[in-house]
C-alpha cells in the first residue's frame, strides 16, 4: 500500500524537478542569445560566447571551430578583432573539423564524455582541463549551411551525455548561427566601405548597387518597388545656427528614425550630406503611406541645443514608385531603370521643397 501511495508522489517530485531544471536552463540560453543576437562586431559576438557564455551556463571551457572556406568566415577570421585573448578560443584546422563532422551524425548535437574522443580531438577543443569532463559539440546551421561548431565542456562528467533531451541546444544553435551569420555581414559591411561612420548606414556605393539588384528582381518577378527621396530642410541653418557637431547629431537621429521605419528587407542609405535614400519593396500607395509617417516621425525627434532650446527638423520626401506589368518585357536597363527611378524621386523631392518643405510629394505627371 504505502508503496503505491509514495511512488506516485516520488514521480511528480521527479517530473517537477525536472521541469524546473529545464526552465532554469532556458533562461540562461535565453539570456547567452540575447547577447549573441545583440553583437553589432565582431569582438562582442566573441565576448558573448567566450565570456559570458561559459559563466552564465558555468562552463569550463569553450571553444569555436569555424568554417574558413566561406568567405565571410574567412574574412573575420583574417580581420581579427583586435583581442588575442577572445581569438585563442577560435580553431580552423581542417582535420579538426572533420573530426567534430563525423561526430555530429546529421548535424546532430553530440554530447558525451571528453575520454571518448580521440585524444587529439579532446585536446584542440576542451583543452587539458576538462579532460576528464564532459562535453557538447553543437553544429551551427544557418540555412543549411554549416558555420561551424560550438564545443562547451564541464569539469562534471555526469552533466552532459548521449541520452539528454537535445531540443534547447539545436534551438541555442540555431540563434548562435544566425547571429555568426549576422556578424560577419555586418563586418563585411564595415570593412568594404559601405557603412556611412556617422549614421551607421550604408552609403550611397551600396545603394547604387543594390538598387540595380533590386531592379533585377522586380523585373523578374512583377514586383512593385518605390523609391523616397529624404533632404532634411534648412539643414544648413541648423550648422551655422548651432555648429556642425549638433548638425552631426541631428543627421544620425534622422539616420535612427529613418531604420526605424522601413521593413526587413529594405534599404536606407545617406547618400549624400543630408540627403538619404530608401528602396522600399512595396507599391506607390504603400510607399506614400511610409513617406508619411517618416515625416511625422522627423518631426517629432527631440534634438536640443546645449541651452535645452529644441532645434526642429523637418523633412521633403519625393516618392516614386516602379512596377513592371507581369508579362511585360523590362523598359529599359536595370542600370537604366534605376537611373529613372531615383531621378523621379529626387525631382519630387524638389518639387515637395517648392511647395513649402516639411512635405511629402509626387511628381505632378504620377498624381
Ligand atoms: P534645403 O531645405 O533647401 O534642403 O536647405 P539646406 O540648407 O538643407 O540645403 P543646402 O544644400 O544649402 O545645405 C546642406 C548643408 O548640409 C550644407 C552642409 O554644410 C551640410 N552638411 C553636409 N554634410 C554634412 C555633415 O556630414 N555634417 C554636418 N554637420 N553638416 C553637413
Ligand atoms: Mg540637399
Ligand atoms: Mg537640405
Amino acid at each position: 500500500m504505502t508503496h503505491t501511495r509514495t511512488q506516485p508522489a516520488a514521480d511528480l517530485a521527479a517530473l517537477i524537478e525536472t521541469v524546473q531544471r529545464n526552465e532554469r536552463a532556458l533562461k540562461c540560453f535565453q539570456e547567452v542569445e540575447l547577447r549573441l543576437i545583440g553583437a553589432h562586431d565582431w569582438g562582442a559576438f566573441l565576448e558573448g560566447a567566450f565570456v559570458y557564455l561559459p559563466e552564465v551556463l558555468r562552463l569550463t571551457s569553450v571553444t569555436i571551430w569555424l568554417d574558413g572556406r566561406a568567405p565571410l568566415l574567412r574574412d573575420l577570421l583574417e580581420s581579427g578583432c583586435g583581442r588575442a585573448d577572445l581569438e585563442a578560443n577560435l580553431k580552423t584546422g581542417v582535420q579538426g573539423g572533420l573530426a567534430l563532422s563525423r561526430l555530429c551524425v546529421a548535424h546532430r548535437p553530440w554530447l558525451g564524455r571528453v575520454s571518448e574522443l580521440d585524444p587529439a580531438t579532446g585536446e584542440t577543443f576542451f583543452g587539458a582541463q576538462a579532460a576528464t569532463g564532459s562535453a557538447i559539440v553543437l553544429p551551427l546551421v544557418n540555412r543549411a549551411q554549416v558555420l561551424g561548431y560550438l564545443c562547451v565542456a564541464s569539469e562534471d562528467p555526469e552533466r552532459f551525455d548521449a541520452s539528454m533531451a537535445t531540443d534547447l541546444l539545436t534551438r541555442f544553435a540555431s540563434v548562435a548561427a544566425a547571429s555568426l551569420d549576422n556578424v560577419a555581414h555586418r563586418e563585411h559591411l564595415r570593412t568594404t566601405g559601405v557603412t556611412d561612420p556617422l549614421t551607421g548606414l550604408s552609403n550611397r556605393r551600396y545603394f547604387d548597387e543594390r538598387l540595380h539588384q533590386e531592379i533585377r528582381r522586380a523585373s523578374a518577378h512583377a514586383a512593385p518597388m518605390s523609391c523616397l527621396f529624404i533632404d532634411i530642410d534648412h539643414f544648413k541653418q541648423i550648422n551655422d545656427t548651432h555648429g556642425h557637431a549638433l548638425g552631426d547629431l541631428a543627421l544620425g537621429a534622422v539616420g535612427t528614425c529613418l531604420k526605424q521605419h522601413v521593413r526587413v528587407g529594405d534599404t536606407v542609405s545617406r547618400y549624400g550630406g543630408e540627403e538619404f535614400v530608401a528602396l522600399l519593396m512595396c507599391d506607390l500607395h504603400d510607399a506614400l503611406a511610409v513617406a508619411e509617417r517618416i515625416r511625422r516621425a522627423i518631426e517629432a525627434i527631440e534634438l536640443h541645443d546645449d541651452q535645452g532650446a529644441r532645434i526642429a527638423l523637418s523633412v521633403s520626401i519625393g516618392v516614386a514608385a516602379y512596377q513592371l506589368n507581369a508579362g511585360a518585357a523590362a523598359a529599359g536597363t536595370p542600370e537604366a531603370l534605376a537611373r529613372t527611378l531615383l531621378d523621379e524621386a529626387d525631382q519630387a523631392m524638389y518639387q515637395a521643397k517648392h511647395q513649402g518643405r516639411n512635405r511629402v510629394s509626387l511628381l505632378a505627371a504620377h498624381s
